[in-house]
């Protein structure tokens, strides 16, 4: 079910850059580089369209410079609303390439245009990726596991929930590439996030990743809050109440595609106590290992071996 339909890039496809669907503007006066992403999942049309309206109103950095990138137009463009998921990738998983011995084997359509992209990538200080989710659920920023990411988290006052992860392992994602992988103490100045910003097909991604553009731009520098309620109206929402870390501690990865959970669950579930069965992973019962034990992105879209099904995590207040 696609709300959503996929936007008409036009001549946005192109860049400037010369690489296509990478655009860059730089500011005259120095600041922070920063660079937002959409399509690394070629089937995640919000991020997309907030790129489109961004190159759309004109808005150019303040200072430092801007990079605002289409990843995997290839899989983009088989994009099919009868079979959304058809289109996240044409070969393999874009955001698993992120490692230098893969971007250097040109293999697949996805590594070839990592290896594109990586310039791009390393040379940005601030990244925001923006995504979208299989099962219909609240928004998600995914910091990674340093703490400086934690902290703009915080900075951003939205959206309420914060997951805490070291992503997957079966390869590297884009915000965890490089240098924004490296420990606090060695890069004090740079900063990644990827945001899940509800279901595929739900209008409601779309103002999501808005929200998330701007208050990233703003917190960044790169426009100031009078030129972003001027040149992006609407796009701010309110904060959130209140904001919650929560710390994956596990993942549940399938042994087969026979993988089944036992309710319908949406995400963000609390579990009350610990060795609660969830699921059901080829006979073997899935229990939550803790108590109050929070479900993130429980989904069996994917499912198949060696893919993950769902994570668990602990709560801690944020603010
Ligand atoms: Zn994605």
């Amino acid at each position: 079910m696609f709300s959503l339909t996929p936007p008409d890039l036009g001549p946005w496809r192109a860049g400037n850059t010369g690489v296509e669907g990478v655009w860059h503007f730089d500011a005259d006066v120095p600041g922070r580089r920063v660079m937002l992403s959409a399509l690394v999942h070629g089937n995640e049309l919000c991020g997309a369209w907030a790129l489109k309206e961004l190159l759309e109103a004109g808005v150019r950095p303040a200072c430092g410079s801007l990079t605002l990138a289409f990843c995997n137009l290839d899989a983009f463009d088989h994009f099919d609303a009868n079979n959304g998921d058809a289109s996240r990738f044409v070969d393999e998983d874009m955001n698993r390439q992120w490692v230098p011995a893969r971007l250097a084997q040109a293999g697949t359509r996805e590594r070839r245009r990592a290896a594109a992209l990586a310039p791009f990538v390393q040379g940005a200080d601030w990244l925001l990726d923006l995504h979208s989710m299989h099962e219909p659920g609240l928004p998600l920023l995914l910091v990674g596991m340093h703490p400086r990411n934690l902290e703009l988290a915080r900075q951003l006052r939205a959206p309420a929930h914060v997951v805490v992860d070291a992503g997957h392992r079966d390869g590297v994602r884009m915000r965890d590439y490089g240098r924004f992988n490296e420990p606090d103490a060695d890069q004090p100045d740079t900063r990644s996030l990827l945001v899940e910003c509800g279901y595929h097909g739900d209008l409601a991604s779309l103002d999501v990743a808005r929200d998330q553009c701007a208050r990233f731009l703003v917190t960044a520098g790169t426009l100031t809050e009078a030129t972003a309620q001027r040149s992006l109206p609407g796009w701010q929402m309110p904060d959130a109440a209140t904001q919650w870390a929560l710390h994956v501690t596990d993942a549940v990865v399938a042994r087969s595609e026979g993988f089944t959970f036992s309710q319908a669950f949406q995400g963000l579930e609390v579990i009350a106590k610990a060795g609660t069965v969830i699921g059901d992973n080829d006979g073997e019962p899935v229990k939550t290992p803790y108590d109050d034990c929070v479900l993130v992105m429980p989904s069996t879209r994917q499912a198949r071996q060696g893919v993950t099904v769902v994570r668990f995590a602990r709560r801690e207040l944020l603010r």
